[in-house]
């Protein structure tokens, strides 16, 4: 073995005559000046950490080339430093055209200063996750997620930033909202007449109630019962009651139009409608609205014992400036109205406003 000194002359060539996954032993002929060319003997160490070195820079290279998610750097200043071909191929624009350009020129929802706002947040918290949109070269908005990471490389802080396309997602979320408004939709809808149900009118009466305590304002209530149903069905059968009651339903739908006001189906063939700041004259001119309106449908009804075609009796009920007003009373109160119609002959409007039962005189009950 020679002792370490320089050796002066050109490497005429090199063998490596062993190689283990540590070290790796190369035999080199250098030629010194003018004497004959030595073999020299050298040991190169430190290979596996090398190797192991260059396959983790390979692996980290494939990965920023083939993710499906885009990889974006930034600098302070909002310019593209570096994209890979994930961002490429998504938006379009070649690394170098992305060199040129800065976050606003790509995403519409950016502007110089809300770029400065965002890079305070990330050097303050280190990691900032957003959603917006980024435009393709071709004019097209894709929503993104974008998980931005405030990292320092050769003493510069720079955004480096995770953005994944999630049109997918938002396209799901549109399913699942538009998919939960049906089934709300439905859960209170009536099947049979497609007016609300007994669930819409109990919900909006406890809300009306609620608004009636703070608003002070006079609210009314209609209860419209078919007459002589039972024995419509027994002569013309369900199908024909079915689509009697559908008809009605119609009418009062037309009838009850006014922002607010509620028409729903109370059961059977009772519906009810919900008049929020209506005083009682004029809910016992929309309860005679309803009254003539199904007369004029024109259903025939041998067997009514009140015309010669479907009619229904109709209760009205107000009630003013209460407070808590309770819902069993209220509802019973316009159920004694309905009765009184149909005691004093069907095919006709009592309506009346709201006692307490202790000032309540003669009110019919069911
Ligand atoms: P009144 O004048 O006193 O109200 O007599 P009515 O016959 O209308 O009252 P009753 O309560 O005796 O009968 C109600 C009838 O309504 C009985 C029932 O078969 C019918 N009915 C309830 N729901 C429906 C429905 O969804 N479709 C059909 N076709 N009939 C129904
Ligand atoms: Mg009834
Ligand atoms: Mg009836």
């Amino acid at each position: 073995m020679q002792a370490p000194g320089r050796i002066h002359g050109a490497i005429i060539d090199a063998v490596c005559i062993c190689a283990d996954s540590s070290t790796c032993r190369v035999e080199l002929t250098v030629r010194c000046r003018a004497e004959t060319p030595g073999v020299f003997s050298i040991a190169i160490n430190g290979f596996a950490a090398m190797a192991e070195c260059r396959h983790r820079a390979m692996l980290t290279q494939v990965s920023v080339d083939k993710v499906s998610d885009m990889i974006i750097w930034l600098d302070a200043d909002g310019r593209y430093v570096f994209v890979n071909r994930a961002a490429t191929r998504m938006f379009g624009y070649s690394a170098a055209e992305f060199g040129r350009k800065s976050v606003w020129d790509v995403d519409p929802l950016f502007n110089e200063d809300i770029w400065c706002d965002h890079w305070q947040d990330l050097v303050k918290q280190g990691v900032v996750r957003i959603e917006t949109v980024n435009r393709t070269k071709d004019g097209v908005d894709v929503p993104v997620e974008v998980t931005a990471n405030l990292v320092e490389y050769k003493g510069k802080f720079y955004n480096c930033s995770i953005v994944r396309d999630i049109t997918e997602r938002r396209r799901l979320e549109a399913e699942w909202r538009f998919l939960n408004e049906k089934a709300l939709h439905l859960s209170l809808t009536d099947a049979l007449t497609g007016i609300g149900n007994r669930r819409r009118f109990d919900a909006s009466l406890d809300a009306e109630l609620k608004n009636h305590s703070r608003s002070r304002a006079p609210l009314s209530l209609i209860l419209c019962d078919v007459d002589a149903f039972k024995a419509f069905n027994d002569r013309y059968g369900h199908v024909a009651g079915d689509d009697c009651l559908r008809q009605i339903a119609g009418v009062l739908s037309r009838t009850v139009q006014r922002s607010g006001d509620l028409a729903a189906r109370f059961g059977g063939e009772e519906f009810a409608c919900i008049l929020p700041a209506t005083e009682l004259e004029g809910a016992m001119r929309v309860a005679e609205g309803i009254r003539t309106g199904i007369m004029t449908l024109a259903i025939p009804h041998e067997e009514s014992p009140s015309a010669e075609m479907v009619t229904a009796s109709l209760g009205v009920l107000t009630i003013r400036h209460l407070d808590n007003p309770p819902r069993p009373e209220i509802l019973a109160a316009a159920d004694a109205y309905l009765y009184k119609a149909k005691n004093k002959g069907r095919n006709r409007v009592v309506g009346g406003e709201f006692m307490r039962p202790e000032s309540r005189h003669g009110q019919a009950g069911r």
